[in-house]
């Protein structure tokens, strides 16, 4: 039989799915793997049963039912506060996952650089070897999370083709500000160089923080793929609903690619998800304060085990600091921790192209009653050491 393809040497199987083996393995708490613990709000439900009922049963349009994208287009038109087409500007996706790949493919071409932040999203490495780029990793140092201005400007001086933007991020729990959304958005502009961003955790950003587009930036439309989902801000990772907003120019090329990857993403659930598009203010403001409390009540419980963290400003992921806790190896860590503790997390290095080796990546988006457990779980930590 001939080899598989090489490019699979260059990256391993998710890690934090991996993780979740492991904690289902020991029957731990899985607070690796991040997803909410909460249903989608009922009347998105109800949606979703109708369109079981009633259709569509068979293929949207592969770039987007269009009610979809015009409940879209209002949305984030109001949020971007720019004008967003429904016709041109919108691609539907299944998940933010294949909106990434697809931005990268469509902006990309093998030999191609990529900046990318890190830590860093897992899928961002891989997605750069399958579209068969390269990446230039700055780093965002812990435990600020913040960069250094003369490595990004080192970075650009390597003329990648796009830089990728992971905000709120996935794992530091980092939330861009704007002034820092504006030096990276200059030397994009300066190095003609796209900007894909990777958005989920846009509605959990915790006050006083607040989350600013990138799209939303003088000129930065043009060159912007935005990515993001409605998995995290309805709580239907399961749905595998996603999207990438950007100019007509720039959405031809990624209609290409999304048809020949995927055709389309899940159609009654496109139309149930109109419901969703279109909950009221009143919802995302609900949706940070349950986020606010689950945040400070995990927080507080790591505070009480003595572990020191990076506070969250955004998404639901909080990196903790456990050196001093006599395991060297943060997989060895992790191992140990879902079998003797009971909670299971995600080692830091594999978020890392640095070596750093001193955190794990615990995820807060669980019920307040399993929060509590977890709280009481780690409160062993520093006897059983
Ligand atoms: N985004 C989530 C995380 O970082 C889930 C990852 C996944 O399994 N797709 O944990």
């Amino acid at each position: 039989m001939p080899a598989t393809a090489q490019r699979l040497s260059s990256f391993t199987e998710s890690i934090i799915r991996d993780m979740t083996r492991v904690a289902n393995h020991h029957g731990a708490i899985n607070l690796s793997q991040g997803f909410p613990d909460d249903d989608p709000p009922p009347e998105v439900i109800a949606a979703a049963q109708k369109a079981m009922l009633e259709g569509p049963h068979q293929y949207a349009i592969t770039w987007g039912a269009p009610n979809l994208r015009q409940a879209l287009a209002e949305k984030q038109s109001r949020l971007m506060g720019r004008p967003i087409d429904a016709d041109t500007d919108i691609v539907i996706t299944c998940g933010s996952t294949e909106a990434m790949i697809c931005a990268m493919m469509c902006t990309c071409d093998p030999g191609d650089k990529v900046i990318i932040f890190s830590p860093f999203y897992e899928n961002y490495g891989a997605d750069s070897i399958l579209c068969g780029a390269e990446p230039i990793y700055v780093p965002l140092e812990p435990p600020e999370y913040s960069f250094d201005l003369k490595k990004l400007q080192e970075a650009f001086a390597r003329k990648p083709k796009a830089i990728i933007l992971c905000n709120p991020s996935n794992p530091s729990g980092k939330v861009f500000t704007l002034d820092e959304l504006q030096i990276i958005a200059e030397l994009a502009c300066d190095n003609d160089c796209y900007v894909i961003t990777d958005e989920v955790y846009e509605h959990i950003v915790y006050p006083p923080h607040s989350h600013h587009y990138m799209a939303s930036l003088p000129g930065m439309f043009e060159r912007t793929l935005s990515c993001s989902s409605l998995s995290k801000t309805y709580s239907m990772t399961g749905w595998r609903l996603g999207y990438i907003i950007a100019p007509a120019k720039i959405t031809s090329g990624a209609r290409q690619v999304h048809d020949f990857l995927t055709v389309g993403a899940a159609a009654p659930l496109q139309e149930a998800a109109v419901t969703a598009l279109r909950l009221p203010a009143s919802y995302y403001q609900q949706l940070t304060r349950s986020y606010t409390k689950r945040r400070d009540l995990f927080l507080g419980y790591l505070d009480e085990a003595g572990l020191s963290y990076t506070k969250p400003q955004g998404a639901y992921y909080v990196m903790v600091d456990f050196s001093g806790c006599g395991i060297e190896d943060d997989y060895a860590f992790c191992r140990w921790m879902a079998q003797h503790i009971g909670v299971a997390a995600v080692p830091g290095s594999s978020f890392f192209h640095e070596k750093v080796n001193h955190l794990v990546r615990f995820h807060f988006s669980k019920s307040e009653e399993i929060l509590h457990e977890c709280g009481k779980r780690l409160q062993k930590l520093p006897a059983l050491l």
